[in-house]
């Protein structure tokens, strides 16, 4: 079969010819019909050999929905045809956090050598994914699987940030969002659907901010040395109470501490390398900063019966498996409006 891979440290990922994978036991095959190019990956091929955690090569692709080929001795729960969504952060299933359905936070996944597809075990950017239990994957329904593949983790992801911070997100709030791209821009919806403060997004193009309108920010605002300021404006001194930063670099970190309102909450879910200082003086009293990672595979169901609902709908760009290099491409240069998807 045809798969995405990255082979080699530093070089582009490559379309290549790898072996059919074959269920084992209680391990099912996935036809897969679309996959979510995510930022994520972008971050992991700038990686040094010696930071990065798995050996190459890796199958990429960490958001796929596909329908069920075939399941391997012992495997039940589903059907050969069934269209179902991959929770991707695999743990093992039965620790403190898996027994939460908090698999993102498995305590054991890294002494297992348990690690999600395409981000350690072979990804989604292929013909065919293997998925080793079907405890990982959640029904689509009538969902149209090219919109739902970046549910899976560019809906899940601010979904879950989204939700540590609803207490928070009362009439009369202000919930920012930093980077509008395919995170971004299910996040501001999310918000949207789930509280009624008003959100702002801040982006580096007008293009993004465009986009960023059309899925419901009330607000927009150029990302730049004068942002935290014009927040500080449009809440009237206040600053937010939520805010939400999708870049997570060193200038993004400190304009979302410097508009922060007293009490708020800044996530940092973006993996730019920037981080904040806490401590008396550094950020406003009783602001919290946290960064979480990916979401719940109950968190997974919810954001897929929103979906269902209307209340969210992804962006899409889509490309053929031989034009999946173009799109990472395009996603590493910051040319990709909402979420690249690749039907292989
Ligand atoms: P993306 O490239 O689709 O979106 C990023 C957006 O940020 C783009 O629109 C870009 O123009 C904008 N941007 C870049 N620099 C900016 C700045 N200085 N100010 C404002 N906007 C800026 O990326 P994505 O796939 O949505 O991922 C977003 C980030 O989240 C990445 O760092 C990714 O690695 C990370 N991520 C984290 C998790 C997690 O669990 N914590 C999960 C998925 C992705
Ligand atoms: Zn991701
Ligand atoms: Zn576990």
């Amino acid at each position: 079969m045809k798969a995405l891979q990255y082979r080699t440290v530093g070089a582009e990922p490559e379309v290549v010819d790898v072996p059919d994978p074959e269920p084992g036991p209680g391990q099912l095959l996935l036809k897969v019909t679309a996959a979510g190019v995510c930022h994520s990956d972008i971050a992991v091929m700038s990686w040094p050999a010696e930071q990065l955690p798995f050996p190459l090569p890796l199958t990429l692709g960490h958001e796929g929905v596909g329908t069920v080929a075939a399941l391997g001795p012992g495997a039940t729960g589903f059907e050969v045809g069934d269209a179902v969504a991959v929770y991707g952060p695999w743990g093992c299933g039965s620790c403190h956090m898996c027994a939460q359905g908090k698999e993102n936070y498995c305590l054991r996944a890294a002494e297992l050598g348990i690690r999600p597809p395409g981000l350690g075990a072979p990804g989604a950017i292929a013909e065919y994914l293997l998925v080793d239990n079907p405890r990982h994957l959640v029904p689509l329904g009538v969902l149209d699987p090219v919109r739902a593949a970046p549910l899976t983790d560019a809906g899940l992801t601010p979904y879950h940030a989204i939700k540590i911070s609803l207490p928070k997100l009362l009439p009369g709030s202000t919930a920012v969002v930093i980077g509008t791209g395919g995170l971004g821009h299910v996040a501001i919806q999310l918000l949207r659907a789930m509280t009624a403060a008003r959100v702002v997004a801040l982006d580096l193009t007008e293009e993004k901010l465009a986009l960023a309108r059309a899925v419901g920010a009330h607000e927009t605002v150029l990302s730049g040395a004068s942002a935290a300021a014009s927040v500080r404006e449009l809440t009237n001194g206040r600053g937010a109470e939520v805010v939400l930063d999708f870049v997570g670099a060193p200038p993004t970190t400190t304009a979302a501490g410097a508009m922060a309102a007293v009490e708020g909450d800044v996530t940092i879910v973006g993996l730019g390398g920037g981080t904040l200082p806490v401590g008396f003086g550094a950020l406003p009293y009783e602001a919290s900063v946290t960064s979480p990672y990916w979401g719940t595979r109950a968190e997974l169901i919810e954001v897929l019966d929103l979906a269902r609902a209307g209340s969210v709908d992804v962006h899409v760009e889509t490309y053929t498996m031989d034009e999946a290099p173009r799109a990472y491409q395009r996603l590493h240069d910051g040319l990709v409006n909402g979420r690249a998807v690749i039907l292989p």
